[in-house]
């Protein structure tokens, strides 16, 4: 393990080699299965562990506290029955009009063309949302197209998941000429937490499609920890800002993981040294199985208040939260006060 270099890995052979044993895991870390209360084993059944090697080499071994490692090791107290933590916390369920389309906000749309994610997160939202049988085939294509048509106000598709980046360079590249060819959109944005988690996904011909698109191209990357940002993994989001492609990062606010002004501080600075700026930092949306990450009103309060103490404006992320049937995601900070 120590001599596993993931930088010298191409992408698919990591994407076929994710770790999904949790014993595997603690083992590569030097930590006992003991770290296991029992029940993680039974959480891990309901929502797999999956992790990339190349995520795993930031984690510090023997550190069963580490920052990384809590975002992905099951954990019993996933199982802990609450009554506000819910399956589909975003009532999603509702706003999914067809196959892949998740229209929620005005000018924007989600289209979902995967369901698989690289990596799984213990607090993720959409943990419980039942992606197979909502992933657009190649025939759904044409009432995408008239779904967009029908909504002028409509000029920017987001691509969400599960995470976009873990379909191939073809693939991506079919739809976004798909939806180059509607003139009323402008912008594509994707959302995709592997960039992070396997930073050799930005291969060169990934680069090269997103740089040669008519559509303005917006990556949102999803970072949580400024280790998670190892020099590499800077080079790789530096080359895409390098091709003028605009990037930033969204955060969800973790207990145990980044709930201290100083570890979001570090954070915002090192995405600005990756040419990144943070965009926002979501407080946790309320989905079972994630109430242990969960912080209080005034703990969120306090670590916002701190952040716009130590950093300049253009690098404290928008705290948010996302509230099922809201036309836009809500802010958190100041509202009550004008
Ligand atoms: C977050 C989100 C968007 C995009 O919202 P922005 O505020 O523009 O980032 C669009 N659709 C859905 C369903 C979302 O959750
Ligand atoms: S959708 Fe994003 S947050 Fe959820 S498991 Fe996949 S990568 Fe993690």
């Amino acid at each position: 393990m120590t001599h596993y270099l993931y930088q010298e890995q191409n992408w698919q052979a990591q994407l076929s080699d994710l770790i999904t044993d949790p014993l595997e895991l603690l083992n590569i870390l030097e930590l006992s299965p003991e770290q296991l209360l029992s029940g993680a084993l039974l959480a891990s059944t309901q929502f797999k562990l999956r992790v990339p090697r190349a995520f795993v080499t930031r984690m510090q071994k023997g550190n069963p506290l580490d920052p990384l490692l809590l975002q992905v090791l099951p954990h019993h107290l996933e199982l802990e029955e609450h009554p506000d933590f819910v399956t589909d916390p975003l009532g999603e369920e509702q706003a999914n009009q067809q196959p892949g389309v998740l229209h929620k906000y005005k000018t924007r749309f989600l289209l979902t063309l995967t369901g698989a994610c690289a990596v799984h997160c213990r607090y993720c939202f959409r943990r419980h949302f039942p992606y197979q049988e909502n992933l657009p085939k190649s025939e759904d294509w044409i009432n995408i197209q008239h779904y967009i048509q029908s909504q002028p106000d409509i000029n920017e598709v987001i691509l969400s998941g599960g995470d976009p980046l873990t379909l191939s360079n073809r693939k991506i590249k079919l739809w976004i000429e798909r939806l180059e060819s509607i003139p009323q959109l402008k912008f594509l944005r994707i959302h995709s937490r592997v960039p992070i988690v396997m930073p050799n996904r930005v291969d060169e011909e990934l680069i090269s499609i997103l740089k040669n698109s008519r559509l303005r191209i917006i990556l949102v990357v999803h970072s949580n920890h400024a280790s998670e940002l190892d020099d590499f993994t800077c080079r790789q989001l530096q080359q895409l800002v390098a091709e003028k492609i605009t990037v930033f990062n969204q955060a969800v606010l973790l207990k145990g993981v980044n709930d201290h002004v100083q570890i979001l501080t570090d954070l915002s600075y090192r995405l600005f040294d990756a040419g990144v700026l943070p965009y926002y930092l979501h407080v946790l949306d309320k989905v079972k199985g994630a109430h242990h990450f969960d912080l209080n009103s005034q703990d969120i309060d306090s670590l916002y208040q701190g952040l716009l103490a130590n950093l300049p404006g253009y690098l404290v992320p928008k705290l948010v939260r996302e509230i099922a049937g809201e036309k836009n995601k809500t802010p958190l900070f100041g509202v009550s006060t004008f």
